[in-house]
Order: structure tokens, then C-alpha cells, then sequence
């Protein structure tokens, strides 16, 4: 974990520093070695958390364009279960970086207890992933709008795609460039989702704004849309009025 609690304050891993963990309270031991990023572990490497997963340079990078308040944030489930949300902002919506693979059902039982969430999903982990998403998207349907470019690709050409395309959230790949791939919408086998700036990605989730969405209107005009709902509808009716 990057924070320990120490008289009340949240402190950051260095040589020699004490620190208790904000979720289950016990001693945590201060790691500072030259493999991993700086961090706090319990004692006996189990972590109260069983949801927790290793931090890598990737997850701090990520959390780091959040306000620290908002890092590492512990909660109960109904069972009195502790997880700690790697980002949670007042409002309470929940941001999930994730490396590791994550069984399905396992992504879907956690969006279940964290929603309002959004998954950033590490699309650089697996040497293949990049090269068979990109190879999806060149054989999917493009959807060129105002706003961006939409693409449609077929769920089975992307094993990515695959593992995440049920936890009903929005999912971000990341590919480890300026932009995030946003999957958005769902239809039969069938994903809608387009890239988009990650600075954008962190302003909404910070501002609480609404992040763009692809929808679906009725044909004629191009049957999707991209924008936000009410700026959607406002296109649509300006067009309507046209015909
Ligand atoms: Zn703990």
C-alpha cells in the first residue's frame, strides 16, 4: 500500500518509518528496496485485503493522478468484509486499477460491491493483447462521428475484451499511451468503444462529469452517436429538423 497511518496522519513507505494500516490497524512493515516500488506490507505478506493486489509502478502512476485523500480508501462489505478501493473520490465513485488477471465472475462480484465504479484495466501485461485488440479493431466497423471515432468490434477477436466484456462498468484498456480504449456499450456480440485522452478519462472521473458514451438512435442517420445524452439529442433533433 502506498499509505500507513501514523498518529492520525497517512505517511508514505520510507526507511525506518512505522505505520499502521488504515483498514485492519496492524503493524505494517515499511518496504523500501530497489525491485518494487516503495510500499507498506503486513507482516507475514498477508494482506487484510484478500482483494489486494501487489502494487506495480503502473498501479501508483494511476492512482497518482488522483488527489492522495482519495487513494487507498478501506470499506466493509455486507459481510463485514474489508477492501480497500484504490481510488474513491467524495462522491463516492470507485476507480479499480488492475493488472493481474481477474477471473470474470470475480470482476463482476467486486463491481457489485464498489459501484458506482469505473475498472482501468492494464492492456499491457500480456505481450499479445495489444496486437490482437488492435487486430479486433481493424476488423471491426468504424463509426467515424463528430466527437471521435467509434468502433464496433466483434467480443470473441479480443481475448481482453473477453475477460471483461459482463462487468456492466465502464472499462478502460490501457495500451500505455496518451489514450485510454473505452468500452462502452454492448450489443449481442458486439462491443462499442473508442479511444479516448486519459487526461479527459481523469478530469471526469475528478470533476465528476459525465464521461462520453456512445448511444444508439434510431437509422437513417448514423445509428450511433457519440457525446453525451443531452448533447446527443440535440444533435439529433437539429438533424431531424434538417430532413
Ligand atoms: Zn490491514
Amino acid at each position: 500500500m502506498r499509505f500507513a497511518l501514523h498518529n492520525d496522519l497517512r505517511i508514505e513507505a520510507e526507511p525506518g518509518a512505522q505505520g499502521r494500516c488504515p483498514g485492519c490497524n496492524a503493524e505494517l512493515v515499511a518496504k523500501c528496496g530497489t525491485k518494487r516500488v516503495w510500499h507498506w506490507a503486513h507482516k507475514g505478506e498477508r494482506h487484510c485485503d484478500h482483494w489486494w493486489e501487489n502494487e506495480t509502478q503502473w498501479h501508483r502512476g494511476w492512482k497518482n493522478r488522483f488527489p492522495a485523500d482519495w487513494q487507498e480508501i478501506a470499506g466493509r462489505d455486507k459481510d463485514g468484509e474489508l477492501h480497500i478501493a484504490d481510488v474513491k473520490t467524495p462522491s463516492g465513485l470507485v476507480v479499480e486499477f488492475q493488472h493481474s488477471y481477474l477471473k470474470p465472475q470475480e470482476a463482476r462480484k467486486r463491481t457489485e460491491f464498489h459501484q458506482p465504479m469505473i475498472w482501468i484495466v492494464d492492456g499491457m501485461r500480456r505481450k499479445t493483447d495489444k496486437r490482437q485488440f488492435d487486430n479486433a479493431v481493424s476488423d471491426g466497423i468504424r463509426h467515424p462521428t463528430k466527437d471521435a471515432l467509434v468502433n464496433q468490434i466483434w467480443v470473441s477477436d479480443s481475448r481482453l475484451l473477453k475477460e471483461w466484456v459482463q462487468v456492466g462498468v465502464i472499462v478502460a484498456f490501457d495500451f500505455g499511451t496518451e489514450t485510454v480504449w473505452l468500452l462502452r456499450r454492448i450489443k449481442g456480440e458486439w462491443v462499442y468503444g473508442f479511444e479516448y485522452l486519459k487526461r479527459k478519462l481523469v478530469e471526469n472521473i475528478t470533476e465528476g462529469t459525465l464521461v462520453p458514451d456512445v448511444q444508439f438512435i434510431t437509422p437513417k442517420v448514423p445509428d450511433v452517436l457519440f457525446g453525451t445524452p443531452k448533447r446527443q439529442a440535440m444533435r439529433y433533433r437539429r438533424r431531424r429538423a434538417r430532413l
